[in-house]
C-alpha cells in the first residue's frame, strides 16, 4: 500500500515565524526514507515553492497558488499519462487555475465601480510591499509572481463582507490565508488534489492511502478528499473550526504537529 501525504507549508510544514528549515529537511527525509510520497500544496507561488523545496531536498510533484497549477516532474509517474498537461522543461504542468491578468482587470473594474479601498501584491511596487509584509524584497519580488491568483494585502477589515459577496458574483472566489486573502478564478487547493489523487490511484491501481496535513481554512478543500485528514495546532495553540468528519486534530503547533501526524502515519 503507497501512502501519500498532502501538506500546507504555512503554518503546518514550516512554522509561520521564525520557520525552522532543517527541522523540516529532517521531517521530509524520514517520510521520504520509509516510502511515502509528499505533496507540498501551498498558497504560495512556484518560485517561493522551488527555494523551499531544494532547501528541503523534495523533488516531489507539487502544487501552487491554492490550486492554480500542480507541477510534476517528468517520470515521476511511469504508468499514468499526465492528460491536460503542457511540459514545460523537466515538468509537466497541470493549469486549473485562471490567468492572474483576468483577475487583476476584474478587480480593477470592482474597484472604480464600488467604494472599496484594497491592495493587491500586483498593485503596490517591491519596496511598497516589503514594507507592508515586512518581508525581504528577495522574497517578496517571488511573492509578487503570481499567474493564477491574486493577493489581496490591504483591506479595511468592515469592507470585506461586502467585498465577498461581489467577488462571488463575477466568478472570482477569496481564500483566506494567514495573514492574508488569495483571489482565484473559482480554484482552491482541492480542484488540484482531486486530479492528482486520480493520477495516484491509476499509477498505484488503488492501493493508495491518502494523508492530508494542514493548519488552515484554505486546507479544508484539500482535506476533505483525504482519507485521514490531519490539523496540526495554530501559533495560539487552536485549532482551525472545519467542517470534515473525520479529521484528527494532533497536538503541536505548526512543524511540531507535523511530527506527531508522521508519527501516526507510519503506523497506520
Ligand atoms: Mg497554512
Amino acid at each position: 500500500m503507497q501512502k501519500v501525504i498532502f501538506t500546507d507549508i504555512d503554518g503546518t510544514l514550516l512554522d509561520s515565524y521564525l520557520p525552522d528549515i532543517k527541522k523540516a529537511k529532517k521531517l521530509v527525509e524520514k517520510t521520504l526514507q520509509n516510502g511515502i510520497h509528499i505533496i507540498l500544496c501551498s498558497s504560495k507561488t512556484e518560485l517561493e515553492q522551488n527555494i523551499i523545496r531544494s532547501n528541503i531536498k523534495l523533488h516531489e510533484p507539487f502544487i501552487v497558488e491554492n490550486g492554480g497549477a500542480t507541477i510534476i516532474p517528468v517520470g515521476y509517474f511511469n504508468k499514468s499519462e499526465i492528460i491536460h498537461s503542457k511540459k514545460f522543461q523537466k515538468n509537466y504542468i497541470i493549469e486549473t487555475g485562471g490567468p492572474a491578468y483576468r483577475i487583476r482587470s476584474l478587480l480593477k473594474k470592482i474597484r472604480t465601480k464600488h467604494d472599496i479601498n484594497f491592495k493587491g501584491v500586483s498593485d503596490l511596487s517591491i519596496t511598497e510591499l516589503s514594507k507592508i509584509t515586512r518581508l525581504p524584497q528577495e522574497y517578496v519580488k517571488k511573492m509578487m509572481k503570481r499567474k493564477y491568483s491574486e493577493t489581496i494585502v490591504q483591506i479595511d477589515n468592515n469592507d470585506i463582507p461586502k467585498f465577498a459577496n461581489i467577488l462571488e458574483k463575477v466568478g472570482l472566489k477569496m481564500i483566506p490565508g494567514g495573514q492574508y486573502f488569495d483571489i482565484t478564478l473559482g480554484n482552491d487547493k482541492g480542484t488540484a488534489v482531486k486530479i492528482l489523487i486520480d493520477i495516484f490511484r491509476k499509477e498505484y491501481e488503488n492501493n493508495v492511502i491518502f494523508f492530508g496535513i494542514g493548519d488552515s481554512k484554505n486546507d479544508e478543500s484539500m482535506l476533505s478528499l483525504m482519507n485521514l485528514p490531519i490539523l496540526v495546532q495554530k501559533a495560539n495553540g487552536s485549532w482551525q473550526n472545519l467542517q470534515i468528519g473525520n479529521l484528527l486534530k494532533v497536538k503541536g503547533i505548526g512543524a511540531n504537529g507535523w511530527e506527531v501526524a508522521l508519527e501516526i502515519i507510519l503506523k497506520y
